[in-house]
């Protein structure tokens, strides 16, 4: 069983799959608090589901894209069961996770593929980055720093260059603020790294449910 804050039919907001439609699923319950945190409402409610509802759910919709989303999912001991079954159905999984908690559980599967954050110091979470995850992402999984400010920038740079990463590693401007800054910065030091803006939130803002 697990406890669901929404689930939803949208496009993927970022990362490889952007633009792609997707089946969302979005877990209860988080174990950090972004200063920034755009979902604070996935930290409670919601309701309990089986993981054969949702499997089943997900199978309704014109799609094989599926994100498993929170909040923080692997908080939830039968997301593991989700993704196998819907691995298993041939949906191509994104999980999305905060880099807190350990991903050595997770399914190794070339459609299954992790978009773990590293938290930047305006997040004030830092101290809750697990480095020891980044050895155990592949190259098909990413890796995402929420640039707010020069500082988490800088950061961020330290970080690449501390933990080499065969994946790809996203930079993605806070609240959409900044983008043309941020691009430009990246261009003039030729970082090897996305600059990815939510797409939803250009779309719908700061909707809900898509
Ligand atoms: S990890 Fe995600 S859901 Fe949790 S507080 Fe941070 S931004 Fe919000």
């Amino acid at each position: 069983m697990l406890l669901i804050n929404e689930t939803f039919y949208s496009i993927e907001g970022e990362g490889p799959l952007i633009g792609v439609p997707t089946f969302f699923i979005r877990l209860t319950g988080c174990n950090l608090r972004c200063t920034w945190c755009d979902s604070k409402y996935s930290f409670s409610g919601g309701e309990n589901r089986t993981v054969e509802s949702l499997v089943e759910e997900a199978c309704r919709y014109a799609t094989r894209t599926a994100s498993i989303t929170g909040g923080e999912p692997l908080l939830q001991n039968d997301v593991y069961p989700l993704m196998y079954k819907l691995l298993e159905k041939e949906f191509k999984i994104i999980l999305e996770t905060s880099g807190s908690i350990s991903v050595e559980e997770v399914p190794t599967d070339d459609n299954l593929i992790i978009s773990m954050d590293i938290k930047t110091p305006s997040s004030k979470m830092v101290e809750h980055n697990l480095y020891s995850n980044i050895d155990l992402l592949g190259s098909k999984d990413y890796l995402k720093f929420v640039i707010s400010d020069e500082t988490d920038y800088q950061f961020a740079k330290v970080m690449i260059n501390k933990y080499p990463f065969d994946g790809e590693i996203i930079f993605q401007p806070e609240g959409g603020r900044n983008l043309k800054e941020l691009t430009e910065k990246v261009l003039k030091e030729r970082l090897n790294v996305r600059v990815l803006p939510q797409l939803h939130k250009l779309i719908w803002g700061e909707m809900r449910g898509v």
